[in-house]
């Protein structure tokens, strides 16, 4: 058996080295390092993956979710609701614009923004919802848009996690994630579904007026050469990234297709089982050709108190795995706040101390799995 990792962008990347390094070839030889054509190309091909109008490159999802805010037009005070139980970038930037976090609660079941938690955290002062598709699977964006639509607050999806997935609303249309809010962010961090060799992210937008701002922010404010209307970043996907990007783009839907199929042997061998809670999934979602989840993580619940203890159990036998997250950003130094009371955040106060992620990427082999199911069994009986 191979040696288990969380994530294998090395042998990933042994199927892709010739047209990746070929590609990276031309980028050197060419010199077009900033704004060459692969950047334009993966721009291009990226929105019609994604059916959306406007997708706009910058230098990581963080600096994404940021110049989003900024295209917004928000300003110091407004509040913005986002979760309790995510990575820290997407409260982080909300705090860094001066804008006001609202924390709020998630549902047990899918991880995701809680709709009843939305709706009681709603004042005068709320500008802007900020759902996060957290391991793969969007929030309940049905009713997310709903209430945006009844109380006129912008959408800005957190797809950091979520490339790829499918969202089927319930006439039945499908989109992707990242194209039903106002904006979307998403990384391209070298361990996401769609990870480049470095640093990346977009922003994608149908609006086109936003899109227009956006792209004038993303380059210091520029609309006109050395015009600069509005304060700007510098944040650029640089064509290096982007050669990476457009070699594994064609790829993602098998990528994703091989981390469901992964996710399904795991909750094969786990299921029913005393103290552990396999991810909840949206029906139909394990279907072949059903991207409803792409599994960024695939996290159980173990709710036998002893979490800590399989960690370093698994580790001990060679298992790396990770918990994601084990402190609630309202209990975070720096987004503590008065405001917060303990009893509107239960969920997340329990899921620090239940969930773990097993290893997920594109290459995990069935024997794999089947050793880390066995380990954990033998753990928790
Ligand atoms: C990775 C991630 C980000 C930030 O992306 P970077 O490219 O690392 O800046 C933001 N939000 C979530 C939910 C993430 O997982």
């Amino acid at each position: 058996m191979r040696k288990i990792q969380m994530v294998d962008l090395q042998s990933q990347y042994s199927f892709i080295k010739e047209q990746v390094n070929n590609s990276i070839t031309e980028v050197l030889e060419s010199a077009a390092f900033i704004n060459g054509p692969e950047v334009q190309n993966f721009q291009k091909e990226l929105e019609e993956y994604l059916d959306v109008k406007h997708v706009i490159p910058c230098a990581n999802g963080t600096d994404a979710l940021q110049i989003a805010m900024m295209g917004l037009n928000l300003k110091p005070g407004d509040e913005v609701i986002t979760v309790d139980f995510t990575f820290a970038a997407t409260v982080e930037v909300i705090a860094l614009l001066q804008l006001t976090p609202v924390l709020v609660d998630v549902d047990p079941s899918t991880f995701n923004i809680d709709i009843e938690a939305i709706k009681k955290a709603i004042t005068p002062k709320t500008k802007a919802i900020v759902p996060v598709h957290l391991f793969g699977q969007c929030a309940n964006m049905e009713a997310i848009m709903e209430i945006a639509k009844e109380h006129n607050l912008y959408v800005i999806e957190d797809d950091a996690q979520g490339i790829g997935a499918d969202y089927t609303f319930s006439n039945g249309v499908t989109k992707k994630s990242g194209a039903i809010g106002h904006v979307a962010a998403t990384s391209f961090f070298p361990s996401k579904n769609l990870g480049c060799y470095g640093d990346g992210g977009a922003i994608f937008t149908n609006d086109d007026e936003l899109a227009h701002t956006l792209r004038g922010i993303v380059n210091h404010g520029m609309y006109e050469r050395y015009h600069h209307d509005v304060v700007g970043v510098n944040s650029r996907l640089d064509s290096i990234q982007a050669a990476v990007l457009r070699a594994k783009l064609p790829l993602l839907d098998t990528y994703n297709t091989k981390r469901r199929k992964a996710a399904v042997k795991y909750t094969e061998a786990l299921k029913g089982h005393n103290h552990i809670i396999t991810p909840a999934i949206t029906e139909g979602a394990l279907t072949e050709n059903n991207n409803h989840h792409v599994f960024h993580q695939y996290t159980l619940r173990i709710t036998n108190g002893k979490r800590d203890e399989l960690v370093k159990f698994l580790n001990e036998n060679g298992i790396p795995c990770g918990v994601y997250y084990p402190i609630p950003l309202h209990s975070q130094k720096a987004y503590m706040d008065s405001r917060y009371n303990e009893n509107d955040f239960k969920v997340t106060n329990q899921l620090v101390k239940e969930v773990i992620s097993l290893p997920m990427h594109t290459e995990l082999d069935d024997d794999q799995i089947l050793f880390i199911t066995d380990k954990i069994k033998e753990f928790i009986n």
